[in-house]
């Protein structure tokens, strides 16, 4: 489900969510996870992908959805739920970030996405 937040008055957060469906008359944002661990309850509760659906819909409920990649697979879903002060905390993250951006400000966050970075070379070379 493409979704477009109105994050401030210059700019929006574009993205897609995984799932968006109504249960039980309530409105549902799960997020799947293929993973070979169980998520950890900090994990799920810190989730910035469902904090930042959160924000288009704040009365959804949300859950992750894990595939566990494990000797019996198997599909678990972890609940979770944001208040209003983590949706405000949320917002101030995507401000700060963009300031940092604007100032030209560039640390590597290094993960599996480094794989397909375009800027992969001159980071390397960089850091
Ligand atoms: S390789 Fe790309 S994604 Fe990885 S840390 Fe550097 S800039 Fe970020």
């Amino acid at each position: 489900m493409p979704i477009t937040i109105p994050v401030a008055k210059d700019f929006q957060i574009i993205g897609y969510i995984d799932l968006l469906t109504e249960e039980d008359g309530k409105r549902v944002i799960t997020d799947w996870k293929t993973c070979k661990k169980r998520p950890n309850p900090d994990d799920v509760a810190q989730n910035m992908q469902l904090s930042t659906y959160n924000l288009a819909y704040p009365d959804a409920e949300l859950r992750i959805a894990a595939v566990l990649k494990q000797k019996k697979p198997a599909v678990e879903f972890y609940p979770t739920t944001r208040t209003y002060d983590q949706r405000k905390r949320t917002v101030k993250t995507f401000c700060a970030v963009k300031q940092s951006i604007e100032a030209g400000v560039f640390y590597p966050r290094e993960g599996w996405w480094c794989e397909c970075c375009g800027f992969r070379e001159q980071c390397k070379k960089d850091f």
